[in-house]
């Protein structure tokens, strides 16, 4: 059976994003509008990227394979170092949040704080990631570090185990 484990990761990563940044829905523009603002080139292909994101049917999480491999589908050659560059950037303009779930691979996300307060379900052989909501948590988190003293930023719960399908190939 696999065993899980379950640890509490609540930091600071929200604390320095700009609580206006609009929604990226609302504001197509808005990649062109923040990176020139922060003196950083607007490129089609960071675009292109951040539509990966935006692409509801892609699901939450992409690493950077991930992304390679699509925008190679598309017809678009990029560079991994391009990508990473990009997805850097976003990072640190907060419209992207880096999430190091399994050891060795980062996921990245649509940062948006507080609106989707969702957990993840990680599968530590394939690297497979669930997301989950449940309000509980959240509550906890929240009761816990007002019982602190702490002004609560972000809270997301990670939960590791082995997929079904990791545990058929290793039995
Ligand atoms: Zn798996
Ligand atoms: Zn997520």
């Amino acid at each position: 059976m696999a065993n899980l484990t379950a640890f509490f990761n609540c930091d600071d990563r929200t604390m320095e994003q700009d609580p206006a940044l609009p929604s990226l829905n609302q504001e197509p523009e808005l990649l062109k509008t923040v990176l020139n603002k922060e003196g950083f080139r607007f490129t089609s292909q960071r675009q292109k990227i951040l539509d990966l994101f935006q692409s509801a049917a892609l699901g939450h999480h992409l690493n950077a394979e991930e992304i390679h491999q699509q925008l190679l589908d598309q017809g678009e050659k990029i560079s991994f170092s391009t990508i990473y560059r990009a997805l850097h950037v976003m990072v640190r303009l907060g419209l992207l949040q880096e999430l190091e779930l399994a050891e060795g691979r980062k996921y990245y996300e649509l940062n948006t704080p507080f609106m989707d307060q969702h957990h993840h379900l990680v599968c530590v052989h394939c690297g497979d990631v669930k997301e989950f909501e449940d309000a509980k948590m959240t509550q906890v988190g929240s009761s816990e570090s007002a019982s602190r003293g702490f002004s609560l930023l972000n809270c997301q719960f990670t939960v590791y185990g082995i997929c079904p399908s990791c545990q058929s190939l290793l039995s």
